[in-house]
């Protein structure tokens, strides 16, 4: 079978793609096998300030075309995705590992943003205020802020290059993208279709390879007014530093410590479907992914017990296979964290009740199996670090107060889960968790139409809903006096 992503350059800069001479290539490469899967030019410093001003120089126009205007590419590109998404969900399986099913539900997820933010960017975005005085007019507006340099990461490399595209461009700013080394051949796909979807020279860039350079050059040109950035706390930090000094705007998407918590009255069944959904999926490698299990104590065997069950029913392997539900992790790396967070909630008292090492014949360099962990402290590693593996721990609680503290107790605040049937149980805990997201008696968060985010050390920001747009919107009011 051919495991090959056939895709152009990946320098896109006023509205053509680029091979600048004696360019360096950088390998992209298949986390089931390490195979060579394809390869992007990786841009020098001046290629960066290339696409940065190419976006200043295309800015006043594309922010000067009707709302509805800006929609048509975008809605173009909605199309073709659509048309095109069996394809894009194959490239992103072979860079990313993402079994195909998930990888195609990726690609359409990603696909709603485009749409979504061509209809969203329509809708009335002004205020008029009360006025102080007779003959005055107080009014609000917003206006589209300039050139955005979004980055993103390699979990979810098709979908968040669509999340951050749409809402900046739909609001008439125009855009530099740098997607993850790992997993650029998605965004190159997206980008290819931006091109045929016609949107004006400038309006969207794109620039891969070496995030050192390539951020230095977008943190510090006068050019760009915001950075958009999803990943890991430790570079949206360097980033925000890095960004003082031109007083950018900078929005953060970053990591999450995610408590999933099951009280005795729940439905068990359902919160270990959706337990298993929050923590397998991507082989744990999302940002929401339910870190710390706090289940009451009554129930936290039976708890165990049923996400055992469903963790035998996960078949590991190379994300092509048919019937492979979780696939390899990223890199090396990441599979040593994972062994690392299993090995200290063991030796720190934790029992495995599953998993704990790669499935039979299996990579050991590329592949874990579904882990559930009971007995948990909670000081191990896995329950207050983010692991980013398929790695359950189970941490006993005894009241709702308990319950509380322990998800709170954590420096992140992106996503949590709560399971009751209680009413009342479900507004108060759910109201008392300090988290940008909370989802009661349900594991998904994503949804198009509503702020994703985090607060504390999730970063600041939203993306996706009314509140995605206005992150790349400056706000301006006016006080009209015709006395
Ligand atoms: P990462 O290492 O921070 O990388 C994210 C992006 O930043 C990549 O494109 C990376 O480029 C780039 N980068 C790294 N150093 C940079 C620098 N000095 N200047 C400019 N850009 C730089 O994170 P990751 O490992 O790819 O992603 C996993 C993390 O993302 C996890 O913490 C996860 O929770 C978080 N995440 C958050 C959300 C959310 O919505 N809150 C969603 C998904 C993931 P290279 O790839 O070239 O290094």
């Amino acid at each position: 079978m051919d495991r090959i992503v056939r895709a152009a350059s990946g320098q896109y800069v006023d509205g053509g793609w680029r091979e600048p001479a004696r360019s360096k290539r950088l390998s992209v490469r298949d986390p089931s096998s390490g195979s060579e899967v394809g390869s992007v030019v990786a841009a020098t410093p001046s290629d960066v300030q290339a696409a940065v001003q190419a976006a200043a120089r295309a800015f006043p126009g594309w922010a000067a075309l009707s709302p509805d205007e800006r929609g048509e590419p975008l809605r173009r590109a909605h199309a073709l995705v659509l048309e095109r998404a069996d394809h894009l969900a194959r490239a992103l399986t072979l860079e990313g590992g993402k079994p195909l099913e998930e990888a195609k539900g990726e690609v359409l997820w990603g696909a709603e943003f485009l749409l979504w933010y061509a209809e969203e960017a329509r809708r009335p975005w002004g205020e008029i205020l009360a006025s102080s005085g007779p003959g005055q007019r107080l009014y609000v507006r917003r206006r589209p802020r300039g050139v955005i340099a979004c980055i993103t990461p390699w979990n979810f490399p098709s979908s968040l290059v669509a999340r951050k595209v749409a809402p900046a461009v739909a609001g008439g700013n125009t855009v530099v993208l740098k997607p993850a080394e790992q997993t650029p051949l998605s965004a190159v796909l997206l980008f290819e279709i931006f091109h045929e979807a016609g949107f004006p020279p400038g309006v969207v860039n794109l620039v891969c390879g070496d995030p050192e350079p390539i951020g230095a050059v977008l943190t510090s040109s006068p050019d760009v007014r915001q950075i958009s950035f999803t990943g890991s706390v430790e570079v949206g930090k360097l980033l925000l530093r890095r960004c003082a000094d031109s007083v950018k705007k900078v929005t953060l998407e970053l990591g999450g410590h995610a408590p999933f918590v099951v009280f005795a009255d729940a439905d068990l069944e359902l919160a270990a479907d959706k337990l298993a959904f929050s923590k397998f999926q991507n082989a744990g490698q999302t940002c929401i992914a339910a870190n710390r299990v706090l289940v009451e104590r009554g129930v936290s065997g039976e708890v165990g017990r049923l996400l055992a069950e469903r963790a035998a029913e996960v078949r590991v392997g190379d994300g092509l296979e048919p019937g492979v539900t979780v696939g390899p992790l990223i890199d090396g790396a990441a599979l040593g964290r994972v062994r690392e967070h299993v090995a200290d909630a063991v030796s720190r008292g934790g029992r495995l009740l599953c998993g704990g090492s790669e499935p039979p014949g299996l990579d050991p360099e590329r592949f874990f199996g579904p882990t559930v962990l009971t007995g948990v402290p909670p000081d191990a590693r896995v329950a207050t670090e983010e692991t980013f593996g398929p790695v359950a721990p189970l941490i006993a609680f005894s009241s709702e107060e308990e319950a509380v503290e322990l998800a709170n107790a954590s420096e992140y605040g992106l996503a949590a889960y709560l399971f009751t049937r209680d009413l009342g149980r479900a507004h108060r805990v759910g109201e008392a968790l300090d988290y940008g997201m909370v989802a009661v008696n349900d594991g998904a968060l994503g949804w198009v139409q509503a702020p994703f985010g985090g607060i504390k050390g999730s970063g600041d920001g939203r993306e996706g809903g009314r509140q995605g747009l206005e992150e790349y919107l400056d706000v301006q009011y006016l006080s009209v006096n015709f006395d």
